[in-house]
């Protein structure tokens, strides 16, 4: 099965495995998991930050996060397509009684910077308090978009000239690096707290790391407990971040590659509609255009012939390549669907 319904897909490989039976473990709670405080200490130096959680999931580093950042009542200027907005159940209204200002994504994943500063609110007791900018990098819903630091800088100038804060939801954030040809230190420095996932791209089976400041990571800490993510001998998973983080980094240009030629191929086959220009990562979205064909139908007879992708909605289809992706599968996937649509 050629498997591109999503990058969390991935099965931990071998060396993963083996890191996890062989990790040396303690209670975590207690700051004595020797594992988790390697790769917290190790993800904090690769992101440029004094300290650095080990979460769940992307959900928990964004919503850990976001209570560490703000208080009740407080509100949060983030893209109307961000995953944060979209596709995490609005946990920071529900949990954190935080409330969201969407502000328009542009195309490339950026918000415009004059409708940022637009929608920080003023000193009124009419108003909720702005506290925090958020952004996300690399953007899921716009085509996989790498932000480049150019732009965090410019969200950074407004949220300093503000006193507010700026997060960046970056559980891509590897991605983006290697298609700017970056660092991922560099996307993050403007950023007060960034957080990446452990578990989409760099093939973990399990988590996500939070970094920013001492005094931040304290307090997403205590917010972790309070959202029950406490664990105890985590340094199984622990073990496998790390090598997520020795061995898969490197290795994603190769995915941005398998999800061009993809594109590019998409692009050639009638009934579909794709700009190949705008893929700059893993993640490929595309429009079945073909008269009475819905995206669910033609997923359903994609599977059948070994491909699997995404509906994001009646008409468009989602894929997303990682290391399971390989060259023949690209070239399966994209015969399958000439197949199809002819
Ligand atoms: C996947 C994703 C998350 C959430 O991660 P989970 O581990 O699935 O909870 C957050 N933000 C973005 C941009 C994502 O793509």
């Amino acid at each position: 099965m050629v498997e591109m319904r999503s990058d969390t897909m991935t099965r931990p490989t071998p060396a993963m495995r083996r890191a996890m039976a062989a990790a040396e473990v303690g209670d975590d709670v207690f700051g004595e998991d020797p594992t988790v405080n390697r790769l917290e200490a190790k993800a904090a130096e690769l992101l440029g930050k004094e300290a650095a959680l080990l979460v769940a999931s992307g959900t928990m580093a964004n919503l850990a996060s976001l209570l560490a950042h703000c208080g009740r009542g407080d509100e949060v200027i983030l893209g109307h397509l961000s995953h944060s907005f979209i596709y995490e159940q609005g946990g920071m209204a529900a949990v954190g009684g935080i409330s969201p200002r969407t502000v328009a994504n542009r195309e490339d994943g950026t918000l415009a910077p004059e409708e940022i500063e637009a929608a920080v609110r003023s000193d009124d007791p009419h108003f909720p308090r702005t506290r925090l900018v958020m952004l996300e990098n690399s953007h899921n819903r716009c085509g996989g978009a790498p932000i480049d630091a150019a732009f965090t800088r410019t969200a950074a100038e407004i949220t300093r000239r503000h006193s507010l804060r700026l997060h960046v939801d970056g559980a891509r954030l590897f991605n983006a690096a290697a298609a700017l040809g970056v660092s991922a230190r560099e996307l993050a420095a403007a950023a007060d707290s960034v957080c990446f996932c452990l578990s989409k791209g760099l093939a973990a089976p399990v988590g996500s790391v939070v970094c920013g400041s001492r005094e931040f990571i304290g307090q997403a800490r205590r917010a972790r407990k309070l959202l029950g993510g406490g664990m105890r001998q985590a340094g199984v998973i622990a073990a496998a971040g790390l090598v997520a983080l020795d061995e898969m980094v490197d290795r994603l240009a190769e995915d941005h590659a398998h999800a061009r030629k993809l594109a590019e191929g998409l692009a050639a086959i009638p009934g579909i509609s794709i700009d190949p220009a705008r893929v700059r990562t893993n993640i490929v979205y595309f429009a079945v255009t073909k008269p009475g064909l819905t995206a669910a139908e033609l997923l359903r007879r994609l599977e059948r012939e070994g491909v699997r992708m995404l509906a994001t909605g009646a008409r468009t289809v989602r894929a997303v390549t990682h290391y399971e992706v390989n060259a023949a599968g690209i070239d399966h996937a994209l015969a399958m669907l000439a197949k199809l649509m002819n």
